[in-house]
């Protein structure tokens, strides 16, 4: 639990006040990490949710995009708005921890501490409900299925942003790797795209012995896969970022048969629209002209996921300032790099002006590996941070 370097602020009441209930909230933490829930089936967790923000006087909303909750408090005369979202869905996960408090459903998991995320929001929210210093409006976002890269736009389709007006949203993950309790910022693209292909080889089976009566898709598709990182070194400009991954490979079941096809699977990540676009041009038609001079057939299945996340600088500038006021630069990372990992918050931030900021988790396994665990050192300062950005956003 030791956060590097000293905060800015001695006796800040918002630190203090947090610390008063901060086990709490740490035992919710792990209550909501025992119970975890996939995607759109968040209704243990919602229920929670909604309970204790209509205990401390928050006007709530559930059911928006099915699990989702949406807290509005309203304090004095200003007419300004903001949106702070947490995410609430775990994942099709085995958890090896061996925690006290692990999973108790069987293969699902909070892989990816979005337990911790709600953790952050909720401490936030009763602080500010008890002593928050703010003139406008509130609106505290639960969002169901960011796993599956559905929820986001599945609220923003339920009316989020007619029925909660915002001027400007914010979200935060935490991230492993990144020293404890330290923030980062990035303005611009921040996160990447997500796009997935399945592509089939198609040759013609045969007797192992005999490859030259059949046609090897196995062959085919391995001259495919070396080819592919071509895509990224050969056609992508190189001072931009691209990833293409085979993450599964499928053929055959004996070792003396040739089999009829290959079943590949695929992830692609972008910065920028014009990458994504010469991902989704290049894979297909690299994948079928390999296939071709074999004699096989490549059938491209390409699906757009969701696009790449950017920041707004207007806000992405004041968020940092937030932290910078609140911290001291000593715990804002100057020169946080973008991460190539993907977050449907990019929806959210399509619609509204905003920012998704990162708070480092400190030497954990990596988000979505079964020997994760959100760091609960993070909320007690992620938790001041969000009431100091609402705190300075509405005054
Ligand atoms: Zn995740
Ligand atoms: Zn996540």
């Amino acid at each position: 639990m030791n956060i590097i370097a000293q905060p800015q602020r001695l006796n800040d009441p918002v630190e203090s006040g947090i610390a008063a209930y901060l086990d709490e909230i740490i035992a919710l933490r792990h209550d909501l990490h025992q119970y975890p829930e996939l995607a759109f089936q968040e209704r243990r967790t919602s229920k929670l949710i909604a309970s204790h923000l209509s205990s401390w006087g928050y006007e709530v909303t559930t059911g928006i995009a099915g699990t989702g909750v949406v807290a509005t408090l309203k304090r004095g005369d200003g007419e300004r708005r903001i949106g702070i979202r947490a995410d609430m869905d775990a994942l099709p996960i085995e958890e090896a921890t061996g925690l006290a408090y692990a999973s108790n459903n069987p293969d699902v998991m909070h892989a990816c501490g979005h337990d911790g995320h709600t953790s952050i929001l909720l401490a936030a929210a009763r602080y500010l409900a008890e002593s928050g210093a703010f003139n406008g409006t509130l609106h505290l976002i639960f969002q169901p299925a960011e796993e599956i890269g559905a929820g986001a736009r599945k609220m923003i389709s339920d009316g989020l942003f007619e029925r909660f007006p915002v001027d400007a949203i914010f979200g935060l993950h935490n991230w492993p790797g990144v020293p404890l309790g330290q923030f980062g910022f990035v303005a611009g693209p921040a996160m990447a795209s997500v796009d997935q292909a399945k592509i089939r080889i198609v040759g013609k089976g045969g007797h192992g012995a005999e490859p030259h009566r059949a046609v090897d898709p196995v062959l085919a598709s391995a001259s495919f896969i070396t080819a592919l990182q071509s895509v990224v070194s050969r056609n992508v400009d190189p001072q931009e970022m691209a990833v293409a991954t085979v993450g599964s490979i499928h053929a055959g079941s004996a070792s003396n048969v040739i089999p009829e096809r290959v079943e590949l699977k695929l992830t692609m990540r972008a910065f920028t629209e014009t990458v994504r676009q010469q991902l989704q041009e290049r894979i297909p038609a690299l994948a079928r002209a390999q296939a071709e001079s074999f004699g096989a057939v490549a059938e491209v299945d390409y699906r757009l996921g969701f696009p790449a996340l950017i920041n707004h600088r207007e806000e992405t500038d004041f968020a940092k300032g937030v932290a910078l006021d609140t911290f001291g630069s000593a715990r804002v990372e100057e020169g946080f790099k973008p991460r190539t990992a993907s977050e449907d918050f990019a929806f959210m931030l399509l619609a509204k002006p905003g920012s998704y900021l990162f708070v480092g988790n400190g030497d954990t396994a990596p988000l979505h590996s079964a020997h994760y665990d959100f760091n609960d050192a993070i909320i007690a300062p992620a938790a001041r941070y969000w009431v100091r950005l609402a705190e300075t956003f509405l005054n």
